[in-house]
């Protein structure tokens, strides 16, 4: 699996990064659109670009309001709340959280836990294999933090805290790698400011040491921001997807589909797979749009509803005990009556004669 992730705002700019990586058509194997994962802060989030995002059947994820580090969980649900606003989304459809400039602290994991977030994805264990050759491509799979911490932390870690149910997902980090030599270090993590032929050797070369090795999930974090001025790095990145998704059994998925598999193991060769399959939308994007920093203004009052009309039958009804039947005008007894009156006026009148 590679997790291709962008972080920070959602705005014009980078939404056409993103936009162009998305409209290149590449497909995972069982011929759906590969996926994503936008850790989206709201500093310079415009909600049409967020909204387009979306309709293209992408992960959005939460990365705090202002892009606070250490963030209180007032700025975590905040943050959730916008995702919402600007989409069609539903709370619990925010599955991710990755913390700002890496800075999380106890209360951080706790905040998810009582939010009901599924992940956490952060820089907890990228340094764990400095200097260690044969972990290369041996990276941290995903694991819950039922039993704490693991690996290296360069925030404020309480290793004996435990937030049962709350998965992580590492963002391991990127090794070099000498051909021959099998010697390894850990690089930048996020956005490293290579040539093009640099980056094609740094990530192919980590791509098959996770694809040789225990196939933990490969990652590709990045900022939007890493791509202006450079638009050889988004022909670079569609080139370097296309060739990765050549090679059997390689998928391009959003966190929320790391986690799912992560739930639901599925053997190698097989296309039946629990990743969403990313549908664009052709609903139109909401009417009101909120600005970030508003009030949530409240949902206009439903329609008056004009009562229905009766519906007209021809049939009776079957029997109504408690309703009188209204009487017919002329009863079958009354034309008796009126028959046999007629008959004696004409006896009279014959007697008569
Ligand atoms: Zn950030």
């Amino acid at each position: 699996m590679i997790l291709l992730t962008f972080d920070d705002s959602i705005n014009t700019e980078s939404w056409a990064v993103m936009k162009e990586i998305l409209d290149a058509g590449l497909k995972n194997p069982n011929g759906c659109n590969i996926r994503t994962t936008w850790f989206t802060s709201w500093d310079a989030t415009s909600c049409p670009s967020v909204f387009e995002y979306v309709s293209r059947g992408q992960e959005l994820a939460d990365h705090t309001v202002s892009h606070k580090g250490y963030a209180p969980i007032d700025e975590i649900s905040r943050a959730r709340r916008l995702c919402v606003q600007c989409t069609s989304l539903d709370e619990s459809e925010i599955f991710g959280f990755r913390p700002p400039l890496f800075q999380h602290a106890p209360w951080t994991l706790d905040a998810l836990s009582v939010l009901n977030f599924s992940y956490l994805s952060t820089n907890t264990d990228s340094y764990t294999n400095f200097g260690s050759a044969e972990k290369l491509g041996n990276k941290f799979w995903p694991y819950t933090l039922d039993y704490g911490m693991q690996g290296e932390c360069t925030a404020h870690c309480d290793y004996s805290a435990r937030n049962p149910g709350l998965w992580s997902i590492s963002m391991n980090s990127l090794d070099e790698y000498r051909s021959g030599a099998n010697l390894g270090m850990p690089l930048q993590l996020m956005d490293p400011d290579l040539s093009v032929t640099e980056l094609q050797n740094l990530y192919w070369n980590n791509l098959l040491l996770h694809y040789n090795g225990n196939r933990s999930p490969f990652g590709i974090w990045l900022h939007p921001s890493w791509f202006k001025g450079k638009p050889e790095r988004i022909t670079w990145l569609i080139q370097f997807l296309t060739a990765a998704l050549s090679l059997p059994d390689v998928w391009v998925v959003s966190g929320q589909d790391v986690i799912s598999y992560m739930k639901h193991p599925i053997a190698s060769g097989t296309t039946n797979v629990p990743f969403v399959c990313p549908q664009t939308s052709s609903s139109p994007p909401p009417m009101n749009l909120p600005r970030p920093s508003a009030a949530t203004p409240p949902l206009p009052p439903p329609p008056m509803q004009q009562p229905l009309p009766e519906p007209q039958t021809t049939e009776a009804p079957l029997s109504q005990p408690n309703e009188p039947s209204i009487p017919p005008l002329v009863s079958h007894s009354s034309h008796g009556e009126a028959l046999s009156i007629a008959i004696l006026w004409v006896l009279y009148q014959l007697l008569m004669f």
